[in-house]
């Protein structure tokens, strides 16, 4: 009997993220672009090493990227907009770089991979004539058998997927531009083969959306060209989600599928019960979570695989995490820092890779690995059954204000006086180098509490002073005591925990490190409330309470997996909830409750996103019900793509909210004139991504536009999202320009 053990993609950061530090090292010009090659190439290769070391039957190549893995086919089909001037052949780097961070032309769009928190970037083909100007798969598979003796399993985004994430097209070309990428696919396979590849892995996770059966007849002659091209073995590889076409996909001439058996399990395997599996063909398996840092309960996997072996024997299974393990940490090799309850019953990527081969030596022999299977389950056990994870009773909370929004607005106007057109900002001011590394001092134990929280005072004190200089209408404390505006409240709340080297690459060399929820989330002590209290101490205009989401709390975390996710958002809300109150209590009415990820956890499936925008709606609700109707509640959410869900933010109930507009302020105004929303809105009118200082005329067509479609009392004037990242005379000047284009609006109503 045999099983083989197969890894869809490795993290690209590594171990410490020394990718990070050489890219960044390049771009600031400290490294030559030969260092920058060998240096990746170390660390490319490392990788492969360590997952031979691991045992790992397919190791997977060209999964490694200097940047982003879709950019990568775009530029060696050499898909480069006009405005980087490239005139043919091999993509420069700088060309590439230039297209991901822009430079003197616009960098390329910037968008989320699925619903996960990876970011591509968006190719463009409206100048495009796609040739094979590099074959990038075939270099790195030629690196790692020439290096390593490693016969690799290259990693392709497949020409479907590939375009279906491309822009610049329309939709009657799709099909057109579709049969222009074959012939270079087949081109790229045929080398490969040539090469001596055994297997390629072609990604096509737009197969688990909801795609017409016209989608499909094209797919097929995607892939019966692809097949009569090359006889090079193809893996089609779905994840995060179920495939609905079942026997469309099965019935592809191709010689393997795989399968996502966590985050589609219960549909695949339906399927595949249902409607059995070609005996010719392998199955990829997808057992070991690849999107979040828990151990999997093998006991469990192995059930599913024996289950799975009644249709499909495990001689022709590839057992294998759900997705590229790009979405988890490298390694937990330097978390000597958590506690032992919460780190045994981890697993980042090179543990999960560790299960893989775990797993198959279960299925192989169980009597001889029982020892090790238990010592690895022994982690999940103790966790869950320590008090951290008792069973909680949630309360019975309000989920509704009593008052309808049009009488609390009333009231509320009454109460304020606000004038028309209030301005305002979204929360956070710039977090100067000063800033940082006061807290970083602090952090490090050479800052007393007390002098720290000096510090603090003083840079609210400032503010609170530019912004009665400047006359906006409603203020902000700063946010000057937050690193994240996650962290800070996990900090504070029970059941988080914090790992030293938990990174997860989010967009280029950018990564986030997202707090763990193991246990049950309490409310400990008052988390906002001093400094609020004392910015409003300094000033007589109204100072905004300033808290972070249940929802985005819990999107932006790792979360627990033995409860749902609705569950998990309700113990957050009723913590939050005791924020709100004790803000309330200090006489802090105006409350911004933020949910700039609420829109991110929409499911991939129609199907079900009812559900979630309605457990996700209810979760913000709950810890913004229970209250006075004087107190305004505010939210912000930094997309503006929401046209879809327009009703569930109408439903959150908050009387205010502030969205991102000003990159796409004619489409969402559209929107508006669609739809019945008549709460506060305050459209960002101005992009905050940006250095650049906007003119007052800018910002005036803006509102103009808006108040077209929006009732002047209604609307707020405020910039796009935080002002974290942005200078501090970038934001004054700006600022100043807002003020001065609300004053002329109000003159003109
Ligand atoms: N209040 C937060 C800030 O101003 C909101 C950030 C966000 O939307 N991502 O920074
Ligand atoms: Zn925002």
């Amino acid at each position: 009997m045999s099983i083989k053990t197969s890894n869809l993609g490795y993290p690209r950061i590594g171990e410490q993220r020394e990718w990070k530090r050489s890219l960044e090292s390049f771009w600031k010009g400290s490294i030559t672009e030969d260092e920058l090659h060998t240096q990746m190439k170390e660390i490319r290769l490392n990788h492969l090493k360590k997952q031979m070391e691991l045992g790992i039957d397919y190791i997977p190549i060209n999964d490694f990227t200097y940047y982003d893995h879709v950019l990568d086919i775009a530029t060696m089909f050499g898909i480069v907009p006009n405005r980087f001037q490239y005139s043919g052949g091999v993509v420069s780097l700088a060309t590439y770089f230039a297209m991901a961070r822009g430079g003197e032309a616009q960098a390329c769009e910037m968008t989320k991979w699925f619903d996960t928190n990876y970011h591509y970037i968006v190719p463009e083909l409206h100048d495009a004539k796609p040739t094979l100007v590099e074959n990038k798969p075939l270099k790195a598979f030629k690196e790692a058998k020439e290096e390593l003796n490693i016969i690799g399993k290259p990693v392709i985004l497949g020409p479907f997927t590939f375009l279906s994430l491309s822009k610049g097209y329309k939709k009657s070309e799709f099909s057109n531009l579709l049969s222009q990428l074959i012939p270079l696919y087949s081109q790229v396979l045929s080398e490969l083969k040539e090469a001596g590849a055994e297997v390629v892995q072609i990604d096509e996770p737009t197969f688990v959306t909801d795609l017409s059966a016209d989608d499909w007849n094209l797919i097929k002659q995607v892939y019966t060209q692809l097949a009569n091209a090359t006889d090079i073995n193809l893996i089609i590889q779905t994840y995060f989600e179920s495939v609905d076409q079942y026997l469309e996909l099965i019935s592809l001439p191709v010689k393997g599928i795989g399968l996502d058996f966590v985050y589609g399990k219960e549909k695949n395997l339906n399927s595949l019960l249902t409607y059995g599996f070609p005996q010719e063909k392998i199955l990829g398996v997808g057992i070991i979570d690849g999107r979040n840092i828990w151990k999997s309960d093998l006991n469990k996997a192995s059930k599913l695989l024996e289950r799975i072996n009644e249709i499909v024997p495990y001689s022709r299974q590839l057992i294998q995490p759900s997705s590229s393990l790009l979405h988890v940490p490298v390694t937990l090799k330097y978390e000597e820092a958590l506690d032992p309850l919460v780190k045994e019953a981890l697993a980042y990527c090179d543990e999960k890779l560790k299960e893989l081969t775990l797993l198959k030596e279960i299925i192989l022999d169980r009597s001889q690995f029982e020892d090790k299977l238990k010592e690895h389950q022994t982690g999940i056990y103790e966790l869950s059954e320590s008090a951290w994870r008792s069973e909680k009773k949630l309360n019975e909370l309000k989920t509704n204000r009593i008052t309808h929004f049009s009488k609390r607005a009333e009231l509320q106007q009454k109460k304020w006086k606000l004038p028309l057109l209030p301005t305002t900002t979204i929360g956070s001011f710039p977090q100067s180098t000063e800033v940082r590394q006061t807290r970083l001092k602090w952090r490090k134990g050479e800052l007393s509490n007390e002098n720290y929280e000096q510090h603090i005072r003083e840079y609210m004190k400032k503010w609170i002073k530019i912004q009665e200089d400047l006359e906006l209408d409603v203020f902000v404390h700063g946010e000057f005591e937050r690193n994240d505006m996650v962290e800070f409240f996990g900090e504070k709340l029970s059941g988080f925990a914090f790992s030293k080297n938990g990174w997860v690459q989010s967009y280029g060399s950018r990564c986030v490190k997202p707090p763990i929820i193991f246990g049950n989330v309490e409310f400990t002590e008052p988390m906002t409330v001093k400094e609020v209290v004392y910015a409003q101490s300094l000033t007589d205009k109204p100072v905004k309470g300033m808290l972070t989401g249940p929802v985005t709390i819990l999107n932006w975390s790792f979360a627990r997996n033995d409860i749902s996710n609705k569950e998990i958002s309700f113990q957050i809300a009723e913590a939050l909830l005791k924020e709100v109150q004790a803000l309330e209590e200090a006489n802090i009415t105006m409350i911004q409750v933020d949910e700039p990820a609420l829109r991110e956890g929409l499911p991939l499936k129609k199907e079900k996103q009812a559900d979630y925008l309605q457990w996700s709606i209810e979760a913000f609700r709950r810890c913004t019900s229970d209250i006075d109707d004087l107190t305004q509640i505010h939210t912000h959410m930094c997309y503006s793509e929401f046209n879809e869900i327009i009703d569930a933010i109408d439903a959150m109930d908050a009387d205010v909210i502030s969205i991102e507009t000003s990159r796409s302020h004619g489409e969402m105004i559209e929107a508006f004139e669609k739809t019945t929303y008549t709460k506060g809105i305050g459209l960002g009118v101005y992009d905050i991504h940006s250095p650049r200082i906007p003119s007052v005329s800018e910002m005036s067509s803006i509102i103009e536009r808006a108040l077209k479609v929006l009732p002047a009392e209604r609307f707020w004037v405020n910039p796009d999202c935080g002002l974290k990242t942005r200078s501090e005379e970038e934001t004054i000047a700006a600022l100043k320009k807002m003020v001065d284009a609300a004053k002329k609006a109000r003159e003109n109503i």
